[in-house]
């Protein structure tokens, strides 16, 4: 097969030209739109939160919910907040950009999710919140996780961007938290190139979100006594959105049916591939992701080159929070070990779940990840 494999792709064959085209004939490109508010509601609502704000993108949704709490909860700078090491940056950055301290939680290996069992011990007088990742689709123990935020009168803030319409015990992803968070990149279930949103049911929060994602305007236009950011999003990306909401069933049946059928025809690796289900949750597969067994040799970057050269786009595994060399720059790392992150960036790597994925090419990816091993 010579085509290139790209690592994903969307799928834009429901309302997404339609809506466009609605936006464009009405004129309304703007942040006001009609998209903008009723994404902001639907979502909301299927989230079961009361309160929605799109704005530009997954990491400013961070940026303007971790800053609303901290004014609303009236955290002193430098408080703490507790976040996975096998995690993307967003979430760290944003504590950083709002004079809070982030400290990393390592990983479980067979989810890959937080090992709840090692937050307590990150716990300080200084800890204001817990920040719940549902990595790479599948949630975490989120109630192992609210059991310790209220022993320790802890908010939860939950970056539910790899798990648009995943379940936890049958209650929606992005329902936990105190606020949550969603991306809709172009890789997500949820896609209209760049965008986010915030959600929460308080009335407050909500009001100080807006706030902030709009240039912190007060009644007195031009008049500002805070400094925020302009991460409103527009009503063209809010079509696409909500065209992609509507069908989002379909996208989560189609990623559940690629991770099935990479289990069938990657059983026998040497590998530990995304679990198929915990006693809380079945996998959405946001992406799939292989883990090379400890005692091979083989590293995930050398599988990445190869697959490469078979045409296939693969991405690494994320590269631990505790190890990254700006955090190490600005002094806040710590000595504790996170050996499970750690294990995962060199061993772990993702195939492609494009949505348009045929047969063929699965089985051929399937044959080129066997080949690694041969
Ligand atoms: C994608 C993602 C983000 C960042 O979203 P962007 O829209 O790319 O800024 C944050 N957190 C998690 C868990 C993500 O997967």
């Amino acid at each position: 097969m010579n085509k290139f494999i790209p690592v994903f792709s969307p799928d834009l064959n429901g309302n997404e030209k339609l809506y466009l085209n609605e936006c464009i004939e009405t004129g309304w490109l703007g942040s006001n739109g009609p998209f903008v508010k009723r994404l902001e509601q639907e979502f909301a609502k299927f989230c079961n939160q009361e309160y929605g704000s799109c704005v530009t993108n997954g990491s400013a949704a961070l940026d303007v919910a971790i800053r609303a709490m901290k004014d609303v909860y009236k955290w002193e700078d430098f408080s703490e907040v507790i976040i996975p090491s096998f995690n993307i940056i967003s979430a760290a950055q944003s504590c950083i950009y709002n004079k809070l301290k982030p400290v990393f939680a390592d990983a479980e290996i067979n989810t890959w999710n937080v090992d709840t069992s090692k937050i307590e011990e990150l716990i300080t007088n200084k800890t204001k919140a817990i920040v719940i990742v549902h990595i790479y689709g599948l949630p975490s123990d989120v109630e192992e996780i609210i059991k310790i935020a209220q022993k320790h009168n802890l908010k939860i803030i939950e970056d539910a961007a790899q798990a648009h319409g995943q379940e936890y015990k049958g209650r929606k992803c992005g329902s936990f938290g105190y606020v949550a968070t969603f991306s809709f990149f172009t890789n997500k279930h949820i896609a209209c190139g760049e965008g986010g949103i915030v959600l929460t049911s308080d009335k407050e929060l909500i009001d100080k979100i807006n706030y902030y994602k709009n240039l912190c305007f007060t009644k007195d236009k031009f008049i500002h006594t805070d400094l925020g950011w302009n991460c409103r999003m527009s009503n063209l990306q809010a079509a696409v959105a909500y065209a992609q909401f509507e069908k989002l069933d379909k996208t989560i049946e189609k990623k559940k049916y690629i991770g099935k059928k990479y289990h069938n025809l990657l059983k026998e690796i040497p590998a530990e591939l995304s679990v198929e289900k915990t006693n809380y949750a079945q996998n959405h597969y946001w992406i799939f992701g292989v883990v090379i067994n400890k005692e091979l040799k083989l590293t995930a970057k050398e599988a990445i080159e190869k697959l490469a050269k078979e045409n296939i786009e693969t991405r690494p595994f994320f590269y631990p929070m505790h190890k990254q060399p700006v955090f190490n720059e600005l002094g806040i790392l710590d000595n504790i070990k996170r050996p499970v992150s750690e294990f995962l960036y060199d061993k772990g790597f993702y195939i492609p779940t494009g949505l348009n994925l045929t047969d063929e090419e699965l089985e051929y990816i399937a044959e080129k990840v066997r080949n690694l091993f041969a």
